[in-house]
């Protein structure tokens, strides 16, 4: 439920409210909109059950949430939020590009993948560290050693890092070293490693599960939200269907989507969204084209030496190459004042 107040509500009115709803146990978060100020009703809102809140000075009506996420839902949150992750603002007017390589291999291969991305003008270095493999014979990365050679690459190069975190005992040492907490598609409804990372502060990258809908994706998403983390950022990465030539179905209309149903950012992954470098860079512009608020995608040094994913990674020229097309369509998009939907 939402409390919206009239334009000229005062601080005075609002703390009313604000005490209304605390006095029958639930939470309430401010939220200022564009036009007038918002309160959010946190909890089962049938304990508020005969409270006249409507009838207190200032409120304008109260609005029922229809949906079973509700603090990730844009009727709770009318306004875009912009997520800070260490100084770099996402969801904003700035596309993000995150690139690098899929696995932490070696200090040699990450730290030159990391001037690459860099010169690229990526502003987040991928890597993972603790990795999901599909057979358990596969390389499952680096683990700590991993983590820490991603934190040199960030002291040389500023660029921030994500990297994906697989289970709840890892949490606390991949959030000592990341800037953004990867959670993969394989673990997209895993409730208890959402709970956990909810726990922190730490910004959230929360991938779209192999097989979810965005109902699903979206209640992922509230787990995270309703433990007191809201930085949550969406990054749709294909999905499972009868197609087998692409590794996965990118659905670019999930951006249209989630901008209508969500406040939080949403950023595109074409490198597993299609698994053949050859189309990334088509879908990477679309991406863009679509209203997305950034990208993360594969980049190795020498995708044909990679340990995992090597076919759906850019080589160093392909990397340079999207980048500068990529940045001229945004930089057009903005410059252009073209807005891609009205949410
Ligand atoms: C990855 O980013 O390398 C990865 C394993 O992604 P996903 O969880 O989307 O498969
Ligand atoms: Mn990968």
């Amino acid at each position: 439920m939402v409390i919206i107040m009239n334009p000229d509500a005062t601080a005075e009115n609002i703390k009313d409210v604000i005490e209304m709803i605390q006095g029958a146990g639930l939470s309430a978060k401010v939220m200022e909109g564009s036009q007038q100020r918002i309160v959010g009703v946190i909890g089962d809102k049938t304990r508020l059950g005969s409270c006249a809140i409507d009838a207190l000075p200032g409120v304008e009506r109260s609005v029922s949430i229809s949906k079973s996420y509700k603090l990730a839902s844009r009727e709770f949150h009318p306004q875009s939020s912009v997520i800070d992750v260490d100084g770099v603002p996402i969801g904003g007017d700035e596309f993000v590009v995150m690139a690098g390589p899929c696995a932490v291999e070696s200090r040699e291969q990450l730290l030159e993948a990391a001037e690459i991305a860099k010169k690229g003008g990526a502003k987040f270095l991928r890597g993972g560290a603790y990795k999901p493999r599909t057979s358990p014979y596969s390389f499952q990365g680096l683990e700590e050693e991993g983590l820490k050679y991603l934190a040199e690459a960030k002291e040389k190069t500023g660029l921030r890092i994500v990297t994906e975190v697989t289970e709840v005992e890892a949490v606390p040492t991949v959030a000592a070293y990341a800037d953004l907490l990867q959670i993969g598609a394989r673990n997209m409804q895993n409730f208890r490693l959402l709970k956990e990372v909810g726990r922190t502060q730490k910004p959230v990258l929360l991938k779209r599960g192999l097989a979810a809908t965005l109902d699903e994706w979206l209640n992922a998403a509230e787990y995270i939200l309703n433990e007191g983390n809201p930085n949550v950022i969406f990054c749709e990465r294909g999905i499972r269907t009868y197609e087998t030539y692409t590794r996965n179905t990118l659905d670019l209309s999930a951006v249209a989507a989630i901008k209508h149903l969500s406040h939080l950012p949403i950023i595109v992954d074409p490198s597993h969204g299609t698994g053949k470098w050859r189309f990334i860079k088509p879908m990477a512009l679309a991406a863009t084209a679509c209203g997305a608020d950034g990208l993360i995608m594969e980049m190795h040094p020498n995708p044909a030496k990679a340990l995992s994913d090597g076919p759906q990674s850019l080589t160093p020229e392909n990397y340079c190459d999207l980048m500068d097309s990529v940045t001229k369509l945004a930089r057009f998009m903005k410059e252009s004042g073209i807005k891609t939907q009205d949410v």
